[in-house]
């Protein structure tokens, strides 16, 4: 019998590979909860910030892109930079996507992969079942990777969670739950800015506390956008176009070049749509460094050393850490230890060659874990246009 392909994860990224590989012949088995990200870790009533250009899942036919989905449900169509998608759309679009190309998708989770020692690869279901892949495509995305910074998990030593003093953005979908209360939110990127106004808009008061200075800051509207530069999915800039349309030469920089540009490019600034409704409405403190987070009798105290280095306490009924997502093997704990062990790392992140492939022949790795080899764009859905087409081709190549 053949042995298939197997891709775990059934977001934008492995529904996307899963529809290439389908389209080259290849027999997959894909895994996964169709778009849980989406429908489960984020906060009901957001928004996206990326534009409908940058938010197509790449498919190898015509016919699949956000606006096929609108004509196909019959709602208005979303084009221009101006058209902003609430992330039911994008939701409904990413099920729609799944259904027309990845019916077969098992949704089934994966506990372990190990290598087999006449090739391949042994995967195990929380089914019970066993199996062998001849290849294995990681497509897990944000799964288990949500960071809460040391200083904040003092308060949460069994972990963060929305019924205690600490929680992390992504335990988040129904905002509500604040209301009346106070709330601290750590963070000035988008995922905070935009947690922190829906939290006010569900009659929270509250509080962005970020570090450094002038973080909390909005991108400008399209129609201010500078016109002599690119055009990208992200705005018009050179660093946005090349880290767009030119990620290949990325993983040949220096691992600090590119540590520095995941976190540093298309990071910490809101969305041009979020300025009106989060200025008024949200406070922010600025401090040069958040010490510490306590909870003596369960309400929230935070130490922050402010820009004049004093020591200050900020109290609060909850504290939502919006400190984003770190890629560690070490977290992916449905990998063997054997492989864990054996993949080529930087800070954690799988290093990967061309096509996507990691330094174990057989296994690739796609979204935010190939950030670190090929750069930003891996972060956001739009990456999927030149991720996908490439790491199905070199597996067609390879194992085909
Ligand atoms: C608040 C927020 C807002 C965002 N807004 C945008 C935006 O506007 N535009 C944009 O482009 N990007 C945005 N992003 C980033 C976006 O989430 C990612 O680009 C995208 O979801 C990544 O897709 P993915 O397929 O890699 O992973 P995910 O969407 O995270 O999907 C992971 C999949 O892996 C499966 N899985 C995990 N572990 C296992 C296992 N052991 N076995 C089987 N299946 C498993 C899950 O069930 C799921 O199907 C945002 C992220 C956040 C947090």
């Amino acid at each position: 019998m053949i042995q298939p392909v197997a891709v775990i994860g059934a977001g934008p990224f492995g529904l996307s590979t899963a529809a290439h590989l389908r389209a080259r012949g290849i027999p997959v088995r894909v895994f996964g909860e169709p778009m849980v990200s989406w429908r489960d870790h984020m906060p009901e009533g957001m928004l996206l910030k990326s534009t409908p250009a940058a938010s197509n899942i790449d498919a190898p036919q015509r016919g699949h892109t956000l606006v096929d989905y609108c004509d196909a449900a019959g709602i208005p169509r979303l084009v221009t930079d101006e058209d902003i998608i609430p992330i039911e759309t994008f939701l409904a679009y990413g099920e729609w996507f799944q259904q027309k190309l990845v019916p077969e998708l098992e949704r089934v989770r994966v506990v372990s992969v190990d290598r087999r020692q006449s090739g391949g690869f042994e995967l195990k279901l929380d089914s019970g079942e066993l199996f062998a892949a001849r290849a294995v495509v990681v497509a897990t995305g944000l799964s288990g990777l949500a960071h809460v910074p040391h200083e904040l998990s003092g308060a949460a030593p069994d972990g963060p969670a929305p019924t205690g003093p600490v929680s992390h953005s992504s335990q988040h979908h129904d905002l509500t739950r604040f209301s009346g209360k106070d709330l601290l939110v750590v963070g000035a990127g988008q995922s905070a800015l935009e947690t922190a106004a829906l939290a006010a808009e569900a009659g929270a008061r509250v509080r962005v506390v970020s570090r450094g200075r002038g973080q909390v800051a909005f991108g400008a509207p399209p129609w201010r956008q500078p016109r002599l530069r690119p055009e990208s999915p992200f705005g018009r800039a050179w660093s946005l176009w090349a880290l767009s349309y030119y990620p290949h030469p990325y993983r040949f920089l220096p691992a600090q070049t590119r540590h520095y540009l995941v976190r540093r490019v298309l990071g910490p600034l809101g969305a041009w749509w979020l300025k009106n409704r989060f200025e008024g409405n949200v406070g922010v403190r600025e401090v040069s460094r958040v010490v510490r987070a306590s909870a003596p009798d369960g309400s929230l105290a935070l130490t922050v050393q402010t820009h004049a280095g004093r020591m200050e306490e900020l109290t609060a009924d909850h504290l939502i850490a919006a400190t984003g997502y770190r890629v560690d093997i070490a977290a992916m704990d449905f990998l063997g230890h054997e492989l864990r062990t054996e993949l080529a790392a930087s800070r954690g992140a799988p290093r990967l060659g061309a096509g996507y492939v990691s330094s174990v022949p057989g296994l690739y790795f796609t979204g935010l874990p190939a950030a670190a080899s090929y750069g930003p764009v891996m972060r956001f859905v739009c990456g999927t246009d030149f991720a996908s087409p490439r790491l199905a081709k070199h597996l067609a190549a390879a194992h085909g």
